[in-house]
């Protein structure tokens, strides 16, 4: 089943949500907030030098990872 890791922007609280569409974010089960971001595997680990295979994610979000957001 997709299933994927979540962190709440709000209240820092990390989750997983079962979710089907990938376009929507799930409500922070503590706060409610919708505020969360999606916790991406490839976010976490660095990529060395020149890209390779990346894998398929689909349609990136604007805010993707990186240096901090705004707001
Ligand atoms: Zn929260």
């Amino acid at each position: 089943m997709p299933i994927y890791e979540y962190k709440c922007n709000d209240c820092d609280n990390e989750f997983e949500e079962l979710v089907f569409s990938q376009d929507e974010l799930p409500p922070c089960p503590k706060c409610q907030s919708k505020k969360v971001e999606k916790l991406m595997s490839a976010c976490a680990v660095q990529t060395e030098g020149s890209g390779g295979g990346m894998p398929d994610f689909g349609p990136m979000p604007s805010a993707g990872c990186g240096s901090g957001g705004g707001g």
